[in-house]
């Protein structure tokens, strides 16, 4: 078989889709899915919403990309939005979420460099971590799965277990910039940091001059039930990536800092040359009008239990294969067991009862829906996932 002219990294399942309508996609011969994927967290605000499409229809008829040579009345609009809704102090846009983490990375070598401390350059990250797929971001997982055969990788990291604060200090040393963990592990399993640990980390961030890097490209935007995920840890970092939700589908993404950690961004050390473009932002600015909008955050809180708790009661009745809920607000995941397989569930879902969700690392599903869903959306949701379980079991057996 000759190389498909859509180079073959994807192991591509049979829905086609072609097109989106709210929590719904429709696939090419007009077959309806329940979307409980959201495109991997990035359709905040389902498909097709007005208020998106008319800002980018908008934009695209006005001025879609200059590049940055010049000056940049919309990105410093969002950028100023950001900053007045986050710890940060400055933003830098990008196209995605591992040019965000990329950036973060730079940014905290930067700023041990420019502080005086060139040898700080170790970022400790986490097992099970995903940061994207640039090599800076590969460099920044121990999993082998994305790092075989791309070596030799860029150094300056190294891993401890997540959620074990002890084996992360143990590892501080006089080469150590600081720490990268997502506070939500997202592609690792839906795994919350636990207080302790997230805080932690903080502190000895503080005590030792280093610097708290989290990675929020898939938890933050609202998907938690809060603005940021470190909201639920009554904790602030010090640079933080975002991307996934923060252009519902634009491809968009954005390091945050406060003021000190990015005091070695100067003029010339970084740049882009479609980030933070005027098409690009106008979705943004759509998309926070959005999320900002007073009850909107409330609303995913409430669904995310209503979530949590319909989950929690379907779970002992399928006890076969379900072992446990685990995430927060709408980054939910169950955990099956091991007679079962995530992928193959998550397969089962989509082919028999028109679900789609996303398998995760250490079996989990995860179920990650437009955070604009209504209870109808559930129920549908969990009567669809019910019946899956409930005939899957003949296919574990078979
Ligand atoms: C998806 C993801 C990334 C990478 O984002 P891309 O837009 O695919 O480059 C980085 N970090 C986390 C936590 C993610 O979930």
């Amino acid at each position: 078989m000759p190389i498909t002219p859509l180079m073959p990294v994807y192991p591509r399942c049979d829905v086609r889709p072609v097109r989106g309508e709210g929590c719904y996609l429709i696939g090419e011969r007009g077959e309806r899915y329940l979307d409980f994927a959201s495109g991997i967290a990035v359709n905040a605000l389902g498909h097709g919403h007005p208020h998106l499409v008319k800002a980018i229809a908008d934009q695209a008829a006005t001025l879609m990309h200059v590049s940055n040579l010049y000056g940049s009345p919309q990105g410093e609009r969002l950028a100023q939005r950001i900053v007045d809704n986050s710890f940060a102090d400055t933003v830098f846009f990008t196209n995605s979420g591992t040019e965000a983490v990329e950036c973060a990375i730079k940014t905290a070598r930067r700023y041990h460099y420019v502080n005086g401390n060139p040898e700080r350059t170790t970022l400790i990250t986490f097992n099970n971590a995903f940061h994207g797929r640039t090599m800076g971001a590969i460099s920044a997982t121990n999993q082998a799965k994305m790092r075989d055969g791309f070596e030799p990788l860029l150094p300056g990291f190294a891993y401890a277990p997540f959620n074990d604060l002890d084996a992360a200090l143990a590892l501080v040393n006089d080469t150590t910039a600081g720490f990268m963990v997502e506070t939500i592990q997202g592609e690792g399993g839906v795994s919350a940091g636990t207080d302790a640990f997230i805080q932690g980390l903080r502190k000895a961030c503080d005590e030792h001059g280093l610097l708290l890097v989290l990675d929020e490209v898939q938890c933050g935007y609202g998907r938690t039930g809060k603005m940021w995920a470190y909201e639920h840890y009554g904790i602030e970092p010090d640079i933080m990536s975002v991307a996934k939700g923060i252009g519902g589908g634009f491809p968009l993404g954005a390091c945050l800092a406060t003021e000190e950690a990015a005091k070695g961004m100067v003029f010339g050390t970084h740049g882009s040359t479609y980030g933070g473009n005027p098409l690009a932002m106008a979705a943004g600015e759509a998309i926070l009008d959005v999320i900002l909008e007073p009850g909107f955050l409330d609303h995913v809180t409430a669904m995310g239990d209503r979530l949590r708790q319909a989950l929690e009661q379907m779970i002992p009745n399928h006890d076969h294969i379900f072992d446990s809920v685990r995430g927060r607000g709408l980054m939910a995941g169950i955990k099956l067991k091991d007679s079962a397989v995530s992928r193959d569930f998550v397969a089962h879902l989509r082919d028999h009862h028109g679900l789609l969700t996303v398998a995760a690392g250490e079996n989990v599903v995860r179920i990650l829906p437009p955070l604009v869903i209504e209870e109808a959306h559930i129920d549908e949701f969990v009567q669809k996932m019910s019946e899956g379980a409930r005939v899957f079991a003949p296919a574990v057996a078979a």
